[in-house]
């Protein structure tokens, strides 16, 4: 049983040495001794501060993000996320899976619900509680938010409960979409990993569906 801990001064992002998920650490640590030429630690955010889309992932992959220290780079679900970005106009620069390829993001950021990468990609719920007041203070700190687009039902349901929305009243699907009082537009799409790609689960034309979608809400 995990206490809650309030994160200090409403700060988006987690310090890369952050201690509250003792699971975690231990596995980061574990990491560091084996790899200790690789990022491992809480990965920041990545993208514009004046975004109008966030995208809110699950997690860091062991060889992909914990690696690179930049959200989806050098994971699987990176090569869909970033083409896609690319596609919709939201990144500028070539996407080469390494956080100086100068790949930047415009209008847009990418962060994930659990900032540090949990054995077996599973985060518990523990953990994700624990890091949502890091999504909460990273949706505030956006002045300009005007969609919200969470990729799988983990990164959905810690958005809702951010948000202090029901859950009941906002169930993920894939492609759902809610406007929000605040308004911003909560939309959500099956995860773009490499199972739910590699079953068809989400076919490129779906996720890049979903991205048409906020781009026209975002072009108002
Ligand atoms: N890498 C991330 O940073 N997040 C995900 O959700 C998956 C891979």
């Amino acid at each position: 049983m995990t206490t809650m801990i309030e994160v200090p001064h409403g700060k988006p992002e987690a310090p890369a040495d952050c201690t509250l998920c003792p699971r975690l650490v231990a596995y980061r640590e574990e990491n560091a001794r084996k790899h200790p030429d690789w990022f491992n630690g809480a990965v920041p955010s990545f993208g514009d501060e004046k975004a109008s889309l966030l995208i809110v992932g699950l997690a860091p992959g062991v060889t992909g993000a914990n690696k690179t220290g930049r959200p989806f780079t050098g994971d699987w679900a990176g090569d869909l996320l970033y083409a896609t970005t690319d596609k919709f106009g939201f990144s500028t620069g070539d996407y080469a899976a390494h956080p100086d390829d100068g790949l930047e993001l415009t209008g847009a950021m990418i962060t994930n619900a659990v900032r540090c990468v949990p054995p077996a990609n599973k985060p518990v719920g523990a953990e994700v509680n624990q890091c949502r007041p890091f999504l909460r203070n990273r949706i505030a700190a956006l002045p300009n938010l005007k969609v919200i687009l969470c990729l799988g039902k983990i990164a959905h349901d810690s958005t809702v409960r951010t948000l202090s929305l029901k859950l009941r009243d906002h169930p993920f699907s894939h492609a759902s979409e809610y406007p929000l009082e605040s308004g911003v537009t909560l939309l959500s799409s099956y995860h773009c990993s490499r199972y739910n790609t590699n079953t068809r689960r989400l076919t490129p034309e779906m996720f890049e569906s979903v991205f048409d979608r906020a781009r026209t809400i975002i072009s108002g």
